[in-house]
């Protein structure tokens, strides 16, 4: 059985990989799919976002990255996937995915929403939050990849070159 797993990842994080570790021993194949969201500003640019999935994920056979804009559902019928993976933190989470997987059941019933718990190690863990820690000069080493660790300084640091605001 295949799975999406759709989200902006903007970055990706320790949260988001431990979710596609787990998925791609249930699935025979995982696709993670950036989204390309017309009504977001994203920090990183679609093509970053799909390098650093790419490479934190290049161990893993059964995964795939790509990206698409439009309704999930369509794309999930469209790569023949059954299954929408979402991740859930806290209850906060809860009440925004219920509606989205509803939505997506009136949509289409070929496609079914499936949620993972997150880690609990993970679970207070957003891409907002880390881009919060590192906009300020905190440590990302426990929250994301080395990689993306390595983007985010770069990030913040040409944001304080351009606007000469140091
Ligand atoms: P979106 O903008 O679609 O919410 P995200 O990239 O923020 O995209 O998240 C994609 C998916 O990953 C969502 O289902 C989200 O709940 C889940 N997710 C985000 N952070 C974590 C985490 N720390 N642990 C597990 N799942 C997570």
């Amino acid at each position: 059985m295949r799975a999406l797993y759709p989200g902006s990842f903007d970055p990706v994080t320790f949260g988001h990989l431990d979710l596609i570790q787990r998925a791609s021993q249930l699935f025979d194949e995982v696709i993670v799919a950036v989204l390309r969201n017309p009504n977001k500003q994203p920090s990183f640019s679609l093509e970053e976002r799909l390098e650093q999935l790419s490479s934190v994920t290049s161990h893993l056979p059964q995964v795939r990255v790509t990206s698409f804009e439009g309704l999930t559902v369509h794309f999930a019928l469209e790569q023949d996937a059954r299954v929408i993976l979402r991740g859930l933190r806290a209850l906060s989470d809860f009440e925004f995915e219920l509606q989205l997987a509803h939505t997506n059941a009136s949509l289409s019933d070929q496609v079914d929403t499936l949620f993972m718990a997150t880690a609990v190690p993970h679970s207070f863990l957003s891409s907002s939050v880390v881009k919060e820690v590192a906009r300020f000069g905190g440590d990302v080493q426990h929250l994301v990849p080395e990689t993306v660790a390595i983007d985010l300084r770069r990030l913040f640091n040409q944001r304080v070159d351009v606007s000469g605001d140091r």
